[in-house]
């Protein structure tokens, strides 16, 4: 099971599909713009064969990215061993034909750069070696002609060399920021979620509010929240002891957490038996059909070998006047009108 990205993650993680995207389209309309500029049999034949491979490269990299966006590593990578075969047989052909290296060491610079940003420091610099290494080998098989030459392509490659090492060193001063900034929010996460049942606390659940709710007036998409309160939770407590009551809240916050998840809702626990749903995106028809599902799957069958039934009260976002405590103010009065008709209901 993969763990839920945190908003760093995701940030990280949209850069890193907007740089693969922007490079593969970016070079694609390069090479088929350069095609016109200098038709096929301009350059030396080394090149074309190399464009033609490099332009399917980014177009399986295009379409692997659109079947699923999420795997921009490892697409990076494929793309990564991809490049550097190719790297290998442009450089076989260089210096078979004795050219210069200003080009290729153009490209491996821009090539390296990007590996740094898509793939992070650590794998930036194996395939930044691996590359390196290629060339080296290459230029051992089969030495440029001319003293001259073999010291400009050492000269292109210590370059490469050099603008990798820096790429190594910005790449991992973010990459520590970026731990250090993910430890942070998780030790700050931990600390403000409610220790019975590990639901975001009353503090955290305000906050997250009041993020929504500005997301909410930015755009104008709906948002919707539920206050959920045990029925007769006291008699609970009463006939079975705090600790029974207390297992009952924890198997109540699994059961709301589990059935909200998908929805990209949060739970929290409001405090003693209340717990609060937010649901960004669903306006209030959506939330009381949730808010329905949420009272039928806690009464449907025992939690903590008891039956337990829940009351909702669903208030929805109206527009940009309105504000936490109002949205708060209507879900409670809804959750006071569900008790009063009877209780195991949602209003
Ligand atoms: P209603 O249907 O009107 O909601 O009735 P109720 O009995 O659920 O309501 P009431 O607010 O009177 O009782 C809430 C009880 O929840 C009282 C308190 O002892 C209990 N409670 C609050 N926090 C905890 C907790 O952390 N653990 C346990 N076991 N009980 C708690
Ligand atoms: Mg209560
Ligand atoms: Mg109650």
């Amino acid at each position: 099971m993969t763990r839920p990205s945190t908003l760093l993650e995701n940030q990280l993680l949209r850069t890193r599909q907007l740089v693969l995207q922007l490079v593969a389209v970016g070079y694609l309309i390069f090479t088929i713009g350069s095609s016109f500029v200098a038709p096929p049999g301009v350059f030396p034949e080394a090149y074309q064969y190399s464009k033609y491979w490099a332009d399917l490269i980014c177009l399986g990299a295009l379409v692997a990215l659109y079947l699923a966006p999420r795997r921009v590593f490892q697409i990076a990578v494929v793309c990564a061993a991809c490049v550097a075969g190719l790297a290998g047989l442009e450089m076989y052909r260089l210096l078979q034909h004795d050219l210069p290296p200003y080009e290729p060491a153009l490209w491996m610079t821009c090539v390296c750069i990007v590996a740094f940003v898509l793939m992070g420091s650590r794998w930036g610099s194996v395939f930044t070696g691996v590359a390196l290494l290629i060339v080296l080998i290459f230029l051992l098989l089969i030495p440029p002609s001319t003293p001259q030459l073999t010291a400009a392509w050492l000269a292109g490659m210590t370059v490469v060399g050099v603008i990798s090492g820096v790429c190594y060193r910005v790449t991992r001063f973010i990459e520590s920021n970026l731990v250090m900034h993910e430890e942070d929010h998780a030790k700050l996460n931990k600390a403000r979620l409610d220790s019975l049942t590990e639901l975001p606390g009353r503090a955290a659940i305000e906050e997250e509010l009041n993020r929504k709710l500005e997301y909410a007036r930015k755009t104008g998409t709906p948002l919707s929240l539920l206050v959920g309160d045990i029925d007769h939770f006291k008699t609970v407590n009463d006939h079975h002891g705090h600790n029974t009551g207390d297992d009952v809240l924890r198997a109540v916050a699994k059961r709301l957490r589990r059935n909200v998840g998908g929805t990209g809702g949060v739970v929290g626990r409001w405090g003693g038996e209340e717990f609060v749903v937010l649901l960004p995106g669903l306006a209030k028809p959506d939330a009381l059909v949730l808010a329905d599902r949420l009272r039928r799957e806690i009464g449907g069958s025992e939690l903590a070998g008891l039956s337990i039934t829940t009351s909702f009260g669903v208030a929805s976002y109206r527009g940009p006047h309105d504000t936490a405590n109002q949205l708060f103010g209507r879900a409670d009065q809804a959750l006071y009108e569900a008790k009063r008709a009877g209780r195991n209901s949602v209003r």
